[in-house]
Protein backbone atom coordinates (compact mmCIF):
# COMPACT_ATOMS: atom_id res chain seq x y z
CA UNK A 1 0.00 0.00 0.00
CA UNK A 2 2.42 2.86 -1.48
CA UNK A 3 1.85 6.12 0.62
CA UNK A 4 3.44 9.43 1.10
CA UNK A 5 6.23 8.87 4.07
CA UNK A 6 7.97 12.41 3.59
CA UNK A 7 7.56 15.26 6.45
CA UNK A 8 3.45 15.93 6.45
CA UNK A 9 3.86 19.84 7.15
CA UNK A 10 5.97 20.51 3.89
CA UNK A 11 2.86 19.38 2.17
CA UNK A 12 1.13 22.15 3.53
CA UNK A 13 4.18 24.73 2.95
CA UNK A 14 4.38 23.63 -0.24
CA UNK A 15 0.77 24.31 -1.24
CA UNK A 16 0.54 27.66 0.96
CA UNK A 17 -2.62 26.21 2.75
CA UNK A 18 -3.83 23.94 5.80
CA UNK A 19 -4.00 21.08 4.31
CA UNK A 20 -5.16 19.44 8.26
CA UNK A 21 -3.12 16.63 8.23
CA UNK A 22 -1.73 16.30 11.55
CA UNK A 23 -4.99 16.82 13.41
CA UNK A 24 -4.93 18.13 16.74
CA UNK A 25 -1.64 19.97 15.90
CA UNK A 26 -3.35 22.01 12.85
CA UNK A 27 -5.69 23.61 14.97
CA UNK A 28 -2.99 24.86 17.76
CA UNK A 29 -0.41 27.65 17.17
CA UNK A 30 2.21 24.85 16.89
CA UNK A 31 1.07 24.53 12.73
CA UNK A 32 4.05 25.25 10.62
CA UNK A 33 1.41 27.54 8.92
CA UNK A 34 0.83 29.87 11.39
CA UNK A 35 4.43 29.97 12.25
CA UNK A 36 5.81 30.66 8.65
CA UNK A 37 2.47 31.24 6.28
CA UNK A 38 3.06 31.93 2.56
CA UNK A 39 6.68 30.32 2.41
CA UNK A 40 7.28 27.34 0.23
CA UNK A 41 9.76 24.52 2.04
CA UNK A 42 13.49 24.66 2.88
CA UNK A 43 15.63 26.87 5.24
CA UNK A 44 14.90 29.76 2.78
CA UNK A 45 11.55 29.51 1.95
CA UNK A 46 10.44 32.21 -0.43
CA UNK A 47 7.57 34.38 -0.91
CA UNK A 48 5.08 32.92 -3.53
CA UNK A 49 4.98 34.72 -7.17
CA UNK A 50 2.87 34.45 -10.16
CA UNK A 51 1.99 31.30 -11.73
CA UNK A 52 1.56 30.32 -14.96
CA UNK A 53 -1.96 28.96 -16.02
CA UNK A 54 -0.01 25.34 -16.26
CA UNK A 55 1.20 25.79 -12.90
CA UNK A 56 -1.85 26.82 -11.54
CA UNK A 57 -3.88 23.48 -12.39
CA UNK A 58 -0.86 21.43 -11.35
CA UNK A 59 -1.21 23.09 -8.14
CA UNK A 60 -4.16 22.37 -8.15
CA UNK A 61 -4.11 18.62 -8.73
CA UNK A 62 -1.54 18.65 -6.50
CA UNK A 63 -3.50 20.29 -3.57
CA UNK A 64 -6.43 18.13 -3.70
CA UNK A 65 -4.05 14.72 -4.35
CA UNK A 66 -2.50 15.98 -0.37
CA UNK A 67 -6.26 16.61 1.15
CA UNK A 68 -7.04 13.00 0.50
CA UNK A 69 -3.51 11.35 0.55
CA UNK A 70 -3.80 9.97 -2.57
CA UNK A 71 -0.46 9.25 -4.67
CA UNK A 72 0.28 10.39 -8.46
CA UNK A 73 -1.04 7.42 -10.26
CA UNK A 74 -4.04 6.29 -8.29
CA UNK A 75 -5.25 10.10 -8.77
CA UNK A 76 -4.55 9.52 -12.72
CA UNK A 77 -7.15 6.37 -12.19
CA UNK A 78 -9.93 8.57 -10.33
CA UNK A 79 -9.48 10.83 -13.11
CA UNK A 80 -10.39 8.02 -15.49
CA UNK A 81 -13.23 6.91 -13.24
CA UNK A 82 -14.84 10.47 -13.26
CA UNK A 83 -14.52 11.34 -16.80
CA UNK A 84 -16.25 7.83 -17.95
CA UNK A 85 -18.89 8.62 -15.78
CA UNK A 86 -21.88 11.12 -16.66
CA UNK A 87 -21.86 14.80 -15.48
CA UNK A 88 -19.35 17.34 -14.39
CA UNK A 89 -15.97 15.45 -14.57
CA UNK A 90 -14.56 18.17 -11.35
CA UNK A 91 -17.69 16.89 -9.48
CA UNK A 92 -17.39 13.26 -10.12
CA UNK A 93 -13.60 13.35 -9.46
CA UNK A 94 -14.39 15.16 -5.90
CA UNK A 95 -17.21 12.64 -5.71
CA UNK A 96 -15.03 9.63 -5.79
CA UNK A 97 -11.88 11.02 -3.28
CA UNK A 98 -15.21 11.40 -0.66
CA UNK A 99 -16.07 8.44 -0.92
CA UNK A 100 -13.03 6.35 0.14
CA UNK A 101 -13.36 4.58 3.33
CA UNK A 102 -10.96 6.53 4.42
CA UNK A 103 -12.36 10.42 4.35
CA UNK A 104 -15.81 8.88 5.34
CA UNK A 105 -14.02 7.52 8.66
CA UNK A 106 -12.45 10.94 8.68
CA UNK A 107 -15.65 12.81 8.06
CA UNK A 108 -17.35 10.58 10.79
CA UNK A 109 -15.04 12.11 13.32
CA UNK A 110 -13.76 9.16 13.90
CA UNK A 111 -10.06 10.01 13.36
CA UNK A 112 -8.50 13.23 14.21
CA UNK A 113 -6.76 13.69 10.06
CA UNK A 114 -7.25 11.94 7.00
CA UNK A 115 -3.62 10.27 6.96
CA UNK A 116 -4.76 9.02 10.65
CA UNK A 117 -7.99 7.60 9.13
CA UNK A 118 -5.92 5.20 6.89
CA UNK A 119 -4.03 3.91 9.18
CA UNK A 120 -7.43 3.31 11.48
CA UNK A 121 -8.72 1.63 8.36
CA UNK A 122 -5.55 -0.88 7.40
CA UNK A 123 -5.51 -1.79 10.98
CA UNK A 124 -8.93 -3.08 10.57
CA UNK A 125 -11.00 -1.08 12.89
CA UNK A 126 -13.62 -0.85 10.50
CA UNK A 127 -16.66 -2.91 8.82
CA UNK A 128 -18.91 -2.12 5.67
CA UNK A 129 -22.19 -3.89 5.17
CA UNK A 130 -21.05 -6.03 7.96
CA UNK A 131 -17.60 -7.25 6.51
CA UNK A 132 -14.14 -5.87 7.25
CA UNK A 133 -12.89 -3.77 5.28
CA UNK A 134 -8.85 -2.65 5.63
CA UNK A 135 -8.30 -0.82 2.95
CA UNK A 136 -8.34 2.81 2.63
CA UNK A 137 -8.82 2.81 -0.52
CA UNK A 138 -12.09 1.11 -0.71
CA UNK A 139 -15.22 3.43 -2.12
CA UNK A 140 -18.48 3.16 -0.59
CA UNK A 141 -21.64 3.30 -2.08
CA UNK A 142 -25.03 5.17 -1.41
CA UNK A 143 -26.85 2.57 0.76
CA UNK A 144 -23.54 1.16 2.78
CA UNK A 145 -23.30 1.30 6.74
CA UNK A 146 -20.11 2.08 7.57
CA UNK A 147 -19.52 0.62 11.46
CA UNK A 148 -16.38 0.70 14.29
CA UNK A 149 -16.14 -2.94 14.73
CA UNK A 150 -17.27 -4.46 18.46
CA UNK A 151 -14.16 -5.03 19.29
CA UNK A 152 -12.23 -1.43 18.73
CA UNK A 153 -15.66 0.08 20.51
CA UNK A 154 -14.09 0.18 24.13
CA UNK A 155 -10.78 1.12 22.96
CA UNK A 156 -9.18 5.14 24.73
CA UNK A 157 -7.82 5.62 21.23
CA UNK A 158 -11.73 6.25 19.89
CA UNK A 159 -12.96 7.36 22.55
CA UNK A 160 -10.99 10.13 23.15
CA UNK A 161 -11.07 10.97 19.49
CA UNK A 162 -14.60 10.82 19.78
CA UNK A 163 -14.45 13.26 22.51
CA UNK A 164 -12.28 15.48 20.61
CA UNK A 165 -14.63 15.95 17.40
CA UNK A 166 -17.68 15.77 19.27
CA UNK A 167 -18.34 19.59 17.93
CA UNK A 168 -17.44 18.52 14.27
CA UNK A 169 -20.07 18.34 11.80
CA UNK A 170 -20.85 15.33 9.56
CA UNK A 171 -21.76 15.92 6.74
CA UNK A 172 -25.56 15.76 5.88
CA UNK A 173 -24.83 12.76 3.04
CA UNK A 174 -23.62 10.64 6.07
CA UNK A 175 -26.37 9.67 8.88
CA UNK A 176 -23.92 8.67 11.95
CA UNK A 177 -25.72 7.01 14.47
CA UNK A 178 -23.61 8.36 17.21
CA UNK A 179 -24.77 5.80 19.75
CA UNK A 180 -24.49 2.71 17.55
CA UNK A 181 -21.15 4.46 16.07
CA UNK A 182 -22.46 3.07 12.93
CA UNK A 183 -22.98 5.50 9.40
CA UNK A 184 -25.43 5.26 6.24
CA UNK A 185 -24.01 6.26 3.38
CA UNK A 186 -27.41 8.60 2.43
CA UNK A 187 -26.16 9.65 -1.38
CA UNK A 188 -23.06 10.39 -2.30
CA UNK A 189 -21.94 13.63 -1.48
CA UNK A 190 -22.56 16.71 -4.03
CA UNK A 191 -20.45 19.47 -4.80
CA UNK A 192 -21.91 21.51 -2.44
CA UNK A 193 -21.18 19.29 0.58
CA UNK A 194 -18.11 19.03 -0.62
CA UNK A 195 -16.22 21.95 1.72
CA UNK A 196 -12.60 21.84 0.64
CA UNK A 197 -11.35 24.90 -1.07
CA UNK A 198 -10.76 23.42 -4.32
CA UNK A 199 -11.01 24.81 -8.11
CA UNK A 200 -11.42 20.87 -9.66
CA UNK A 201 -11.84 22.68 -13.15
CA UNK A 202 -8.71 23.66 -12.79
CA UNK A 203 -7.63 19.83 -12.98
CA UNK A 204 -9.92 18.83 -15.40
CA UNK A 205 -8.23 21.17 -17.36
CA UNK A 206 -4.65 20.11 -16.64
CA UNK A 207 -5.27 16.54 -17.45
CA UNK A 208 -7.56 17.60 -21.26
CA UNK A 209 -4.00 19.00 -22.44
FE1 LIG B 1 -0.56 21.36 7.75
FE2 LIG B 1 -1.45 20.54 10.09
FE3 LIG B 1 1.19 20.74 9.66
FE4 LIG B 1 -0.37 22.91 9.93
S1 LIG B 1 0.08 21.38 11.49
S2 LIG B 1 1.21 22.61 8.39
S3 LIG B 1 -2.26 22.26 8.88
S4 LIG B 1 -0.25 19.34 8.64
Amino acid sequence: MARYTGAVCRQCRREGQKLFLKGDRCYTGKCALDRRPAQTPGQHGKGRKKLSEYAMQHREKQKTRRYYGVLESQFAKYFEMASSKQGVTGENLLRILESRLDNVVYRLGLAMSRPEARQLVSHNHFSVNGKKVNIPSYLVKAGDVISLNEKSRGSEKFKTVIEANASRAVPAWLDFDKNKLEAKVVNLPTREEIDLPVEEHLIVELYSK
